[in-house]
Formats: structure tokens, C-alpha cells, sequence
């Protein structure tokens, strides 16, 4: 079982994001804000996270370097998923600690290549996704 988080403030982008990694046989579970998203971390230990930038009380950019900031949360991966698809913004936010990239609207397959090449460079393989 893989456990994916899910940050992210908007509904709409909350819930087609659980549809595709539901569909993709992943466990999810949603953080509405950053804040939410450090303690659902702790709390579930998530195999991925995927990153909104936008978001209220920390954005993703904060919550990434708190991150990083942890040496027992430093293996975690992270996905940005993110409207700020001006050129630039890619290597921005692959310089903040984020593992990978996704520009909204998210397309299904690229999610699902992203998620497979971050889960797959992981040290620890007992727990590449269910498909
Ligand atoms: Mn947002």
C-alpha cells in the first residue's frame, strides 16, 4: 500500500487528484493548508507527497523546507502541483526541495509517470504502487 498526501486548499483540485491516484490503486488522504499538511505527515507517514504551491497559512514553498529541514523527513518525495506555469517557475521550485513538477490542469498520465519515477528511485521498494 502506498500512501500519497495530498496538499492542496482548492475542492475541485483535491478531489480530481484522488480520483486519478485512487484509480491508480495508491491510499489517499487530503491536507486543506500547509500547516495541515506537516501534521498529516506526521501522523501518516506518507510515501509522497503531492505539493499545491498556492495555498493558505504556509504555502508550498514553506512547507517544502520544513521538510527538508527534517532529516527524518528528508527521503520523502515531493511533487509540486501548481497553476504557476510561467517560464522559470519549473527550476524555481525544482531549487526549493521539490522533487518534481506538474503544472495544473494535471494530466493523468503524466501524474502517473511522475509518481512511478519518484516511488522508483527510493531506496526502500517494498512499496512501488499497487497497479
Ligand atoms: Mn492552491
Amino acid at each position: 500500500m502506498t500512501k500519497v498526501l495530498i496538499a492542496e486548499d482548492n475542492a475541485v483540485n483535491r478531489e480530481l487528484l484522488r480520483e486519478l491516484l485512487e484509480a491508480r490503486g495508491y491510499t489517499v488522504t487530503e491536507a486543506c493548508d500547509g500547516q495541515e499538511a506537516l501534521r498529516m505527515i506526521e501522523e501518516i507517514h506518507p510515501d509522497m507527497l503531492l505539493l499545491d504551491i498556492g495555498m493558505p497559512v504556509l504555502d508550498g514553498f514553506a512547507v517544502a523546507r520544513k521538510i527538508r529541514e527534517n532529516p527524518s523527513l528528508a527521503a520523502l518525495p515531493i511533487l509540486a502541483i501548481t497553476a504557476y506555469a510561467m517560464q522559470g517557475d519549473r527550476e524555481n521550485v525544482l531549487n526549493s526541495g521539490f522533487d518534481g513538477y506538474l503544472s495544473k490542469p494535471v494530466n493523468a498520465r503524466a501524474l502517473a509517470d511522475e509518481l512511478e519515477r519518484l516511488l522508483g528511485k527510493r531506496k526502500d521498494r517494498t512499496h512501488l504502487p499497487i497497479k
